[in-house]
């Protein structure tokens, strides 16, 4: 039977290692980017009944605050 020297082994493992963290990387990167995008194209509101803020979908001119009830306007930086 042949028995892979220690090198040969130290390298197997180093090797698992750095592919194991390439991908955590790989997988925690996406997994970033995808929640940027996600809230990304939200609109802006600010109540001005009860000072709310909060984000309505994308697109949108006017939404319902959550809280009161109140139609807002988007805010425009
Ligand atoms: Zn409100």
């Amino acid at each position: 039977m042949i028995y892979p020297g220690l090198d040969i082994i130290f390298l197997f493992l180093l090797t698992a290692g750095i592919v194991f963290l390439i991908g955590l990387w790989i997988y925690y990167d996406r997994r970033d980017s995808q929640r940027e995008t996600e809230g990304r194209h939200d609109v802006i509101y600010h109540c001005i009944k009860c000072g709310h803020i909060y984000t309505g979908v994308h697109g949108s001119e006017e939404c319902d605050c959550p809280k009161c009830g109140f139609c807002n306007g988007r805010l425009q930086f």
